[in-house]
């Protein structure tokens, strides 16, 4: 047995074994021959148990890493799964090519993150499984099945957002852009503004988020806009020292809400608007992992958003004192992949952390209903507690991608007792 934790620490796994797989035969011979389960692991960064298991195997693609061009299609790149992102974008770059979004972090591996729908933010991009325009997978029986969008459009479609479900990809083709440069814009708003003019706010350059600072009635926004300027100095990265201060307030100021709403209101009036310029590759990701975090994010109707919003804000100030991360808020546009969050809506994805060292259930259990209410969508790779009754109301082509998957694995090999509840598989 081979003990395994994901990044969080709120899932472990212990698997038979854990297996490097070193080219898509090998995956393909490996699989044809288990006669026990077998999840696929990308980076470990899910935070919702989708490898939890006790029993069968592991399968680690990080060798299945190569990148190259794309004859024929100069805005693609054909890309084995198992690449981490941090190792894909600067060869993307030298090729001349980008991702056309990213989200916070670029540790998770591409099959992961194809995999969960991961997602940054704008309102005019989409999620990186929507960039997918072809998936070469490793179905249950150990047969090499390619998809492409324009040719398996039904098949294609169930199986984009797989979680490593009904086959393994081992490699993908992206639609990418050329290179662009970033200029990013940090700053300081009032609840009441932000919300007010939400939709405004959210579309007020290519890539908008925003950071809702608990108990102080204020949120750092960042805003970046595409540019020729030259690259700048980044400035010093203080989200974990903004997060550390954060942290102390709540221990210090916790038992009394006003005066921590003066101290914080007060250090944030102190927060200038910056701004700096950098290359796509090094514009999206932050460093997230000094204090570890349970996370759970929901996707609204972009509609919903500022209701939903002020109730959770609401929720969590009066209720967990103890709950200093900041709730994360941003955009991403509808795609037509089955399984996707963002299917046929357009969205706005809200996130709460806690602490990883604290009990996350009684926070989640306050919050979980508030997203529901507003017809949220989970994240598949965060805590939440939907299941396959619950998803399957959620998503019109639920029970398609389904049985796409019983008909690639037939016998269940890529299931787990999680998996089998989540999808009713
Ligand atoms: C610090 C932090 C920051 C994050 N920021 C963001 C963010 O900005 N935006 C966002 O949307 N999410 C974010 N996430 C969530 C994260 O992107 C997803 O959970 C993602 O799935 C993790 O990728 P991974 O490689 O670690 O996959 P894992 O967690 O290892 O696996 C996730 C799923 O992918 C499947 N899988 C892995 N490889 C393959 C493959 N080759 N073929 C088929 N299936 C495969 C696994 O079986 C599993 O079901 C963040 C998580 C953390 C911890």
């Amino acid at each position: 047995m081979t003990p395994w934790n994901n990044w969080a620490g709120n899932v472990q796994a212990s698997p038979d074994a854990t297996v490097q797989i070193d080219s898509e035969q090998h995956l393909a011979d490996t699989v044809a021959e288990s006669q026990r389960p077998v999840r696929v692991r990308g980076a470990g960064h899910s935070f919702s148990p989708l490898l939890e298991v006790n029993s069968g195997s592991h399968l680690c693609l990080n060798n299945l890493n190569h990148v190259s061009a794309e004859a024929g299609a100069p805005r693609s790149a054909r890309i084995g799964a198992g690449v981490r992102l941090h190792e894909l974008t600067p060869q993307l770059n030298r090729m001349g090519l980008a991702l056309d979004n990213m989200g916070d972090i670029d540790a998770q591996a591409l099959g992961g993150a194809l995999a969960t729908a991961t997602h940054g933010t704008g309102q005019t991009l989409p999620c990186y499984s929507a960039m997918l325009e072809e998936m070469v997978l490793i179905d249950g029986q150990g047969q090499r099945r390619r998809l492409r969008r324009d040719l398996d459009e039904e098949l294609f479609r169930a199986m984009a957002v797989g979680l490593g479900t009904g086959g393994i990809l081992a490699e993908v083709v992206m639609s990418l852009v050329p290179t662009y440069r970033l200029s990013k814009r940090r700053f300081r708003i009032s609840l009441e503004e932000l919300l007010s003019d939400f939709s405004e706010q959210m579309s007020a350059a290519r890539h908008v988020e925003f950071f809702y600072i608990l108990h102080s009635g204020h949120a750092l926004g960042l805003a970046s806009d595409l540019t020729d300027q030259p690259v700048t100095d980044k400035p010093e990265d203080t989200d974990q020292k903004g997060l550390l201060q954060l942290r102390q307030a709540a221990r210090l100021l916790g038992w009394a809400p006003p005066l921590r709403k003066r101290v914080l209101a007060a250090a944030l009036r102190s927060h200038s608007s910056e701004q700096f310029v950098a290359d796509w590759f090094q514009a999206f990701a932050s460093d997230r992992g000094r204090i570890r975090f349970n996370e759970t994010e929901y996707h609204l109707p972009a509609d919903a958003a500022p209701d939903a919003i002020r109730e959770l804000i609401d929720c969590l100030e009066r209720n967990f004192p103890e709950v200093y991360f900041p709730i994360e808020i941003r955009s991403v546009r509808a795609d037509d992949l089955y399984l996707s969050p963002f299917y046929q809506r357009d969205s706005v994805s809200v996130a709460v952390h806690h602490e990883a060292t604290k009990p996350f259930a009684p926070v989640l259990a306050a919050v979980e209903p508030i997203f529901r209410r507003y017809g949220g969508r989970p994240h598949w790779g965060k805590s939440h507690t939907l299941t396959a009754g619950e998803l399957r109301s959620l998503y019109p082509r639920f029970d398609e991608a389904v049985a796409a998957r019983r008909e690639l694995d037939p016998k269940g090999l890529f299931n787990s007792p999680y998996i089998e509840q989540l999808l009713g598989l």
